[in-house]
């Protein structure tokens, strides 16, 4: 009976990076629910011809013209879709029952207001997305009852899981809980002279580069703040961050009555990937996935330092602000953090170039898609001029 039950077609945007393996590794544990209908990545063809090999996708888009070349040559019966066509347009010629966008930045916006479109399921893995254009992005979901737009960002899987069957009106605030990053321990005293190294070596999670950086200033905390106004409609004075250094909670919820609700799991994307995926039902997970608390021990909390962490307060001042200014952050940090990631700018001079930009940008109230386009452009090449004057 099994094999005759339709197989949920999965297109993951960013294959080759890190949430895209993780996504490609939870697909594979379950045949019987999941198949691949298209992937998109970069420019890292041999990761990709070896994706296409394995999974066999009905089509793929790689952005370097080059290497699409390249794997046309060796798929020649594949439909192959390059920088030329733009990733919407894959998408949509793919038309799957679920978009995983694990691709950094914000190339996906149109995808994702699409997919939505077509009432189709969002996995979003990536927080640019919706701190870029959230208003347009809830907007089109309320639109479209059939989408839905599940969460992979750990901490909001797990309000999103402790949100089940919850009224939003019974919620009065939600804990992004957060392992403090690989500088918790470090004195600030040493910020200027950190190596990328030291700054990318998260103690809890395995990740991509950009979004380590950001652990390590503790940006992400602030992105994940918006990320949650928009995902859950809660005032952002309701939305808290609570430093958790073992990671073993992912987030809690507290609602009216004093009750919390918290969601526990191992520090691997494979559970919010799959639970992203599988929702409303769950799915079987490999032992690996399962805790072990008696070993754990015991567990700690304390408030983040915001003198030590600045990005953490320019990013909750922007999104005081609301409208473009959380585009304009987000927009600043991502060359920023290239520029230090790159050797081009210190450690300490991340929040600096944020700050920068967000004082310079001519603030717009409710942007609509082309003024955020532009305020995107324009934050990213006012950071890069920034960076370079250093
Ligand atoms: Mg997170």
């Amino acid at each position: 009976m099994k094999k005759n039950r339709k197989l949920q077609r999965v297109t993951i945007l960013g294959s080759t990076g890190s949430v895209g393996l993780n996504t490609l590794d939870v697909l594979s544990q379950h045949p019987g629910e999941f198949k691949v209908a298209g992937l998109a990545a970069g420019s890292n063809v041999q990761l990709m011809d070896a994706q296409i090999r394995k999974f066999r996708p009905e089509a793929v888009y790689l952005r370097d013209p080059e290497g699409a070349r390249l794997l046309a040559r060796s798929h020649p019966k594949l439909k192959i879709f390059t920088e030329t066509d733009k990733i919407h347009s894959f998408v949509d010629h793919l038309d799957a029952d679920s978009l995983m966008v694990a691709s950094n930045g914000t190339s996906a916006l149109l995808s994702v207001l699409e997919a939505i479109k077509r009432g189709r399921r969002v996995a979003l893995a990536n927080k640019e997305i919706l701190v870029m254009a959230g208003s347009l992005v809830m907007r089109e979901l309320a639109r479209n009852k059939e989408a839905s737009l599940v969460p992979v960002d750990s901490e909001h899987s797990a309000i999103f899981q402790c949100l089940q069957g919850a009224r939003l009106e019974d919620v009065s605030k939600l804990i992004l809980t957060g392992s403090g990053g690989p500088l918790r321990g470090i004195a600030r005293e040493k910020f200027p002279k950190l190596s990328k190294e030291q700054v990318t070596s998260h103690p809890k999670w395995k990740m991509g580069k950009k979004i380590s950086v950001d652990s390590a200033t503790l940006m992400n905390k602030g992105l994940e703040i918006i990320e949650a106004g928009w995902l859950f409609g809660l005032p952002l004075e309701r939305i808290e961050v609570l430093i958790h250094p073992e990671a073993v909670i992912h987030s809690m919820v507290e609602f009216r009555d004093g009750s919390m609700l918290a969601q526990l799991g191992v520090t691997d994307m494979r559970g919010p990937i799959r639970y992203a995926l599988s929702h409303p039902k769950r799915l079987e997970a490999p032992v690996s996935m399962k805790l072990d608390l008696a070993r754990i021990g015991s567990f700690h909390f304390e408030l983040p330092d915001r003198s030590k962490f600045p990005c953490l307060e320019i990013a909750c001042e922007a999104a005081k602000k609301s409208g473009s200014a959380p585009c304009v952050l987000s927009a600043a940090d991502e060359v920023a953090v290239e520029a230090f990631l790159s050797d081009k700018i210190g450690f300490i001079q991340i929040p600096r170039i944020i700050e920068d930009v967000l004082s310079h940008h001519r603030h717009i109230a409710d942007p609509d898609l082309g003024q955020i386009q532009s305020a995107h452009a324009w934050a990213t090449e006012e950071a890069g001029r920034l960076c370079k004057a250093l």
